[in-house]
């Protein structure tokens, strides 16, 4: 298709850009995408792996997400993805504390009695209805020490938030980190008391929707806490939202070096060999990749939305797989249900261990790895642990394996059937605190300059969420704004045979 101007040039085909492509497309919008690799899915990346025990399927980024992931799974639905449930074992969530594993408390009664928090830390909740909430915004670890003590920081919401965001407490900015329980704390003057009528009113929800399912007939539901994957691996939703835009209009390997503004149409977009004229830009690239490409935008704030895409930082990751014989844990791991069985482990930074989490996916999903073999998947490195995007891929293998040892009590070194490992020097951006106003202020400056530069729409998940969820929705806002942008009568685009 020739087009002589586009009504939007999506940079990036990450998750957010290509559910910005796809809500475009079906609105009858004309759309291009433009992505520096030579595939989708940015570090959505799964891949079959020929190993001598039989083919292994590994995910290099995220490896589940929620049932709760509306937007997420109802898109996969709408391109014709089953998603594939976890096995139940996934319920059974470990956190490492005192040299052995400990299970998440996963119902009230074993918050209660879970050993992960001291009786006086389970007292001092008591107390959190009666702290008073916090003015301003401050770090999560002080956030969190403050209202819910420093047990709760460093055995339960520490490893958590290593896990998804990779990030260190002490940096993190409690407000934009902690949505929801800095709003309870703010609406509700309490965590506890907030979370509380969360539940009551979900409950109600519950119900309702109950009764009109049962007038409407019964809709096929997913559940919302068990976890789901695709057949294929996570890479399958990309791509299937890829395949679903009209050939052609995908670029590969078309890096945008800058995005220009041209008087008769709105903006030019240039890669190395051609240069795109459109009316509206959605970039999804990075915060440091998008800095950048802001240099020839005459915006009076064009100087401080490159300031503060510069100070948005990024979180190195390693991603090691290894694959050993399920034999090799014999007995031992007696606190588990079965040996490395269920979802996986988070490792509290005090550990002295280099590992953030370790997932067990021959449990999660059994048909990916040969019977009678275990894949344990760690994470290394982030805010707390950045010295990784250093380190040579040997030599982290070498940490996970010493590691691994020293977490399931092996006797000796392990000698890995297969292992496998792939560095993301930008794994994760951080939604930090700082002089400059932290995250808050620096989305807040995003803000306004976009209201400077119309037509120009910055997404990804270093703003508004970096859960897969999150930037499918994302994506799906930016393509309501564009389709809002294009509809005023001065903007109709100009397609050309
Ligand atoms: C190891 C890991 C595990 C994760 N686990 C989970 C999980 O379990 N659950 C969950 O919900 N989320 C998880 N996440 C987070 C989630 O995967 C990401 O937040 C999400 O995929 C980001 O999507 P995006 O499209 O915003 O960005 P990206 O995936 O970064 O895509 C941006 C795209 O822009 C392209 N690009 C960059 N510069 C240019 C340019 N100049 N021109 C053209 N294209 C450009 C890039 O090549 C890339 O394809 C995980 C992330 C990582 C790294």
């Amino acid at each position: 298709m020739t087009v002589a101007v586009w009504d939007a040039v999506v940079i990036g085909a990450g998750v957010t850009g290509l559910s910005a492509a796809v809500a475009m497309q079906r609105q009858g919008l004309q759309v291009m995408v433009l992505e520096a690799g030579p595939t989708v899915g940015g570090v959505v990346q799964s891949e079959w792996l020929d190993t001598s025990a039989g083919p292994v399927l590994v995910e290099w980024g995220p490896h589940t997400v929620q049932g709760s992931a509306k937007a997420l799974l109802t898109l996969a639905e709408e391109h014709y993805l089953q998603p594939q449930a976890a096995h139940e074992s996934a319920k059974f969530r470990y956190i490492w504390k005192n040299n052995r594993l400990v299970a998440v408390p996963m119902s009230p009664w074993e918050a209660v009695t879970t050993p992960l928090l001291s009786v006086g830390a389970k007292l001092r909740l008591l107390r959190e209805p009666f702290i008073a909430p916090a003015k301003t915004d401050s770090s999560v670890a002080e956030w969190v020490t403050r209202r819910l003590g420093p047990d709760v920081l460093e055995n339960l919401l520490g490893p958590f938030l290593s896990g998804v965001y990779a990030g260190d407490p002490a940096q993190m900015s409690a407000r934009a980190t902690l949505k929801t329980l800095t709003g309870f704390e703010q609406e509700a003057g309490s965590v506890i008391a907030g979370a509380f009528s969360a539940i009551q009113q979900k409950k109600r929800e519950k119900k309702k929707a109950k009764k009109l399912e049962i007038v409407a007939g019964n809709e096929k539901k997913l559940s919302p806490l068990t976890l789901y994957n695709f057949e294929d691996g996570m890479h399958a939703f990309p791509n299937a939202l890829a395949n679903a835009l009209p050939e052609g209009l995908l670029h590969f390997n078309a890096s945008v070096h800058g995005i220009e503004i041209d008087e008769s149409c709105g903006y030019r977009v240039v890669t190395a060999t051609h240069t795109w004229r459109t009316k509206t830009v959605v970039c999804t690239a990075p915060a440091h990749a998008t800095e950048a490409l802001l240099n020839g935008l005459p915006s009076d704030s064009t100087i401080q939305a490159q300031q503060a895409l510069a100070a948005i930082p990024y979180a190195p990751m390693a991603v090691v797989h290894t694959l050993v014989p399920l034999s090799l844990f014999g007995s031992l791991s007696p606190n588990m249900v079965a040996p490395v069985g269920g979802f996986g482990c988070l490792i509290p930074r005090s550990s002295g261990l280099s590992i953030l989490g370790n997932l067990w996916p021959h449990s999660l999903f059994p048909k990916r790895v040969p019977e009678g073999m275990a894949l344990l998947t760690c994470f290394v490195g982030g805010a707390t642990h950045p010295i990784v995007a250093q380190w040579p891929l040997e030599y982290t293998e070498q940490v996970v394996l010493q590691d691994l040892q020293a977490l399931f009590h092996l006797p000796k070194p392990i000698d890995p059937v297969h292992i496998v490992s792939r560095l993301w020097p930008y794994a994760i951006p951080q939604y930090t605190t700082g002089s400059d106003g932290g995250h808050l202020a620096r989305a807040a400056a995003l803000e306004a300059f976009q209201a400077q530069q119309p037509g120009l729409f910055l997404g990804g998940n270093y703003l508004g969420g970096v859960a897969l969820n999150d930037c499918v929705r994302q994506g799906q806002r930016l393509a309501q704004c564009v389709e809002e942008y294009c509809a005023q009568p001065a903007r109709v685009a100009q397609p050309v045979a």
